[in-house]
């Protein structure tokens, strides 16, 4: 993988379009909890083997070191040179149980702390952009997206979006304008009022539908 200097005036694009994901990611409300928090029962039962390839992301994956180059000069500039000595710092709950158990995949994530993940901004793309299977399935259920949700997608799958990311996050080299900026965000903020049309309470409800469907069903 390139990665190149990354420029002051990307970090400040790559934080607009994240910060947009997070309203959007936002409204999946307790989603993310409630599979991490399942995920940890299944591990100390001794892990349902069906259910291992829908838990959650964060204890199966390990972006931060997937991604290590991009990530670590990105969170130089904006968080200095010893942001990871910081996020290692931090307590994690999941450290108790992950060192006892083997794990699927190469997780758990070094960044993940007892209320999610560690890093505030400028994450990882795939981290940023991936909807998850439960995600899918939800957004399938209200009509929203006509994906499958078999597997994760990155967000660029389920709807029309400007290819800029790699180049923000210094993955690739290339000049992008503002105006790609704000045409990826009109078109999350679209996805987002759609999904906003459902009440707290509906969207809840298929939370507990995605988490019984994925992670506790036969
Ligand atoms: S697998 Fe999906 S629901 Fe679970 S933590 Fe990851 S993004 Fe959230
Ligand atoms: S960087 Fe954060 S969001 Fe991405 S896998 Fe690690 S803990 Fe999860």
């Amino acid at each position: 993988m390139v990665s190149v200097r990354i420029h002051s005036d990307n970090v400040k694009k790559y934080k607009q379009i994240e910060k947009t994901l997070f309203r959007l990611f936002r409204l999946f409300d307790n989603l993310c909890m409630l599979c991490y928090e399942e995920t940890i029962h299944q591990i100390k039962e001794g892990g349902n083997r069906n259910k291992v390839r829908h838990w959650c992301c964060c204890l199966t994956d390990n972006q931060v070191h997937d991604h290590w180059e991009s990530l670590d000069n990105i969170q130089k500039v904006i968080c200095g040179p010893n942001w990871y000595d910081t996020v290692k710092k931090k307590h994690t709950v999941w450290r108790a149980v992950a060192q006892k158990r083997s794990l699927p995949g190469n997780g758990p994530c070094p960044a993940l702390g007892s209320g999610g993940c560690l890093i505030c901004s400028c994450r990882p793309i795939t981290c940023t952009t991936q909807l998850c299977e439960k995600m899918i399935f939800i957004l399938s259920k209200m009509g929203i997206s006509k994906a499958n949700y078999t597997r994760p997608l990155q967000i660029e799958e389920i709807i029309r979006l400007p290819n800029i990311l790699r180049i923000v996050y210094g993955q690739e080299k290339g000049k992008i304008d503002f105006l790609q900026v704000e045409s990826y965000v009109k078109s999350i903020e679209g996805l987002r009022v759609e999904f906003e049309k459902f009440d707290l309470s509906q969207r809840r409800k298929m939370v507990v539908e995605a988490i019984n469907c994925f992670l506790c069903g036969k």
